[in-house]
């Protein structure tokens, strides 16, 4: 079995911490999961078996969005580290680099101790998320490596676009563990424990709290639907944007909906909550790289509203397995919620469909043998 130094820069887990999770959980005897920064993403993967290490105590500014200039700025500060990774990397077949900084560490220890670099791309290289430097660094540095994993068709097209190289550049979606959601709770109980009335339309929005996420157009949209529906936040900001949690704290206030709101910060039910729903709604104000949240509520068996860009378009087929809308369009996202109350049969026939698509396209073991695959061929070759 090939074995993998796997690098990841953050502590907490986001999307693509989840993701790594369940692509290193078969290589648990093989492998190494180093990070960048302390956190609850270590215990998540002790939780597995997997072996996990926090390989610098130096903090390293780890937040998605900031500078990867920044970062380079600092390349001195990290000459440690990388001497850490290309000695450790000598043990291991390959180095798997699942975030930006991962690739810059990743990149120049593979170039020192001459073992092929994969990178996992989980996000649309466009100007939405990047500055034209921080994307320029990125490619040339994925140029270099043997693979790159894309997490959907539009990640792979926005790395293209951006010059990344066509040659070894291939998307696989992430993969789901199905029997999490063979037996799902019953959300007569799950509304009990959350105090909510059962009579109450339950709106879930399951998302870091960050303003691209779009929290406040579902709050916005909450004034134009009937008085029982009501909205759960489940996320909470992992990467410091507390100022939009104090703005959509003063937006619940300004616009009276504090019966109709609940934050209930990070949680690690996200299942149970999300079957205890009776929509999820995903708001991004640009286009989502991919959309964990979107294929966890077609799972679930529970409506699902995204907005039509990025990856959530190869999820949802608008009409057919859930609703698309303008992001940031708040008319357009009321509108569908509005339509699942109105439409329950249809709605529900809908979800119906929904899961039996994303049980077929979303099974991690057939996504973690595409990915085996792929990783055979850079040993290989
Ligand atoms: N999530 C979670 N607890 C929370 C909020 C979110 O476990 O309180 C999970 C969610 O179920 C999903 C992931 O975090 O698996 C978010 O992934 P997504 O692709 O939707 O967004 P990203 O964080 O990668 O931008």
């Amino acid at each position: 079995m090939t074995k993998i130094l796997f690098l990841d820069q953050s502590g907490k887990p986001g999307g693509a911490e989840l993701c790594l999770l369940d692509i290193a959980k078969p290589y648990q005897d093989n492998c190494l999961v180093g990070l960048f920064a302390e956190g609850t993403f270590r215990q998540l993967l002790e939780k597995q078996q997997i072996p996990v290490e926090v390989l610098t105590t130096k903090a390293i500014e780890v937040r998605k969005e900031s500078s990867l200039v920044k970062g380079l700025g600092s390349l001195g500060q990290l000459i440690p580290l990388i001497n850490r990774v290309a000695a450790l990397s000598r043990n291991y077949d390959l180095i798997y680099a699942n975030t930006q900084k991962a690739l810059v560490v990743g990149a120049i220890a593979s170039f020192i101790s001459r073992r092929p670099l994969v990178y996992h791309l989980h996000d649309i290289l466009s100007l939405d998320h990047f500055s034209a430097t921080n994307r320029r660094i990125a490619v040339t540095l994925a140029n270099g490596a043997a693979l790159v994993i894309a997490n959907s068709q539009a990640s792979q097209a926005a790395f293209i676009a951006a010059g990344g190289r066509k040659d070894i550049v291939e998307f696989v979606y992430n993969g789901f563990d199905l029997a999490l959601y063979e037996h799902l709770p019953n959300p007569t109980a799950i509304k009990q424990q959350l105090g909510i009335q059962e009579d109450k339309f339950v709106v879930g929005h399951f998302s870091r709290l960050s303003p691209w996420k779009g929290q406040h157009i579902l709050l916005e949209a909450l004034t134009r639907c009937p008085e029982k529906v009501t909205a759960l936040f489940v996320g909470d900001a992992l990467f410091g944007e507390q100022d939009y949690v104090q703005q959509l704290h003063a937006q619940v206030a300004e616009l009276n909906l504090e019966n109709r709101v609940k934050f209930l910060g990070f949680r690690d039910d996200v299942t149970s909550l999300m079957a205890a729903c009776d929509m999820v709604t995903h708001t991004s104000t640009v286009a989502e790289p991919f959309g964990r949240v979107i294929v966890e509520a077609m799972l679930c068996g529970t409506p699902v509203v995204a907005t039509s860009a990025g990856g959530a378009r190869e999820l949802v087929e608008a009409g057919i397995t859930g609703w698309l809308v303008a992001p940031g369009d708040v008319m357009e996202l009321a509108a569908a919620i509005n339509d699942c109350i109105n439409q329950p049969e249809q709605s529900a026939s809908m979800a119906r469909d929904a899961k039996l698509q994303a049980t077929r396209r979303f099974n991690v073991a057939a996504i973690n043998q595409q990915i085996a695959q792929l990783l055979n061929k850079v040993v290989k070759t």
